[in-house]
């Protein structure tokens, strides 16, 4: 149908739809359960009838796998949403499934008024016919051995392993096992599995590092530490978790990095001073903690003040022994001075003494 079928027009009351130039009619049924054969003039008589609707992806595979029984079916409507487009992913809506039924229903009928059943052209036989060719995949069928030895490769080895959660896109454990088998899948698309061999790798990395870590909350209150935090804190976890990290560090760069939100880099020393650590502090939004990670760098921070002190301390030997040297250039310089002064006094009066007797010749 299209404006030139509708008595009100392209400025009617159908309007976005009379505005493009089209008026849907019962084709609005199309969002529920049953509306596409509504839209098609065809009855869906639930009971007894030869036209079946089937929603839901479960309802439409558990169809399907019974196809071969169903014997007087003429038409099914199937839709991957139970309940259809208006039980569908994409709808937000508060309203209550069977007002929103209704609600579509009674706006379908209502803008279909103009359109009673069979006021339009038959379409054409050619267009009710389709034909469809057999392309069946020959898939291979894995033995129970199989399917029992690719379950164990995600550590399924007991029934209760197989979580059947349909994270990997598969109604169960099982389907998936069997579709690895077939090529169609891969092992690692286990959700679980792979959220668990992640998370046990990251237990051990930050149990065997040799650095520390300390996780603190925005209370300040320590939430985990490694074993490497505990040797080099000289603390136990079951005494410090829970407590304000003030127990074992200075709080304040914790603090910074709860307001910056911006890694942190320095050195610092603990303990006293007896520790000296440089440490990383970062912000991690999913748990809203601070973490930070500690090195341990007090041996090498000891040998570089060990080496600045005999540093100084040659400086300051250095400064002396000039100061000496100057001392003792000095004096010499005031020796000789005081020769070269006597020299010349001794030599002037050898010159006069000299010139005398030549003029009393
Ligand atoms: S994601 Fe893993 S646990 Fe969940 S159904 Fe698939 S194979 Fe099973």
């Amino acid at each position: 149908a299209d404006c030139a079928d509708c008595a009100e027009g392209p400025s009617g009351a159908h309007g976005l739809d009379c505005a493009r130039g089209q008026t849907p009619g019962r084709a609005r049924l199309f969002p529920i359960e049953g509306g596409m054969m509504a839209t098609a003039g065809v009855s869906s008589d639930m009971i007894g009838g030869p036209d079946l609707c089937v929603t839901g992806m479960e309802n439409v595979i558990a169809f399907f796998d019974s196809i071969q029984h169903q014997s007087g079916v003429r038409m099914v409507e199937m839709m991957a949403c139970a309940g259809g487009c208006i039980e569908g992913p994409g709808i937000a809506s508060e309203i209550d499934s069977w007002t929103r039924k209704r609600m579509v229903t009674a706006y379908a009928l209502q803008t279909a008024a103009g359109f009673p059943a069979g006021s339009l052209p038959p379409p054409s036989p050619a267009m009710l016919q389709v034909a469809f060719a057999r392309r069946e995949v020959d898939l291979p069928e894995p033995t129970e051995e199989d399917i029992r030895a690719i379950l164990a490769r995600t550590d399924k080895v007991n029934p209760s392993d197989e979580l059947n959660c349909g994270a990997c896109g598969y109604n169960s454990c099982r389907d998936k096992a069997i579709a690895v088998f077939r090529g169609l899948a891969e092992v690692e698309m286990c959700i679980p599995y792979m959220r668990e061999r992640a998370e046990s790798m990251s237990n051990l990395i930050i149990g065997t590092t040799p650095n520390g870590v300390v996780a603190v909350d925005r209370e300040l209150a320590i939430v985990s530490v490694n074993p490497a935090f505990e040797q080099v804190f000289c603390v136990r976890a079951d005494d410090c978790l829970g407590k304000h990290i003030s127990v074992v560090m200075d709080p304040a760069p914790f603090e910074q990095v709860f307001g910056t939100r911006e890694t942190l880099r320095m050195e610092e020393s603990h303990l006293g001073g007896s520790l000296m650590a440089a440490q990383s502090l970062f912000y991690v939004s999913v748990r809203d903690v601070v973490v930070a990670i500690i090195d341990d760098i007090t041996a090498e921070y000891n040998r570089g003040q060990a080496i600045q002190k005999a540093r100084e301390e040659t400086l300051e030997k250095a400064g002396r022994v000039i100061d000496r040297q100057m001392r003792v250039a000095q004096e010499i310089a005031g020796l000789l001075g005081e020769t070269t002064a006597e020299t010349k006094l001794l030599l002037t009066q050898l010159i006069r003494q000299t010139q005398d007797k030549e003029l009393s010749k």
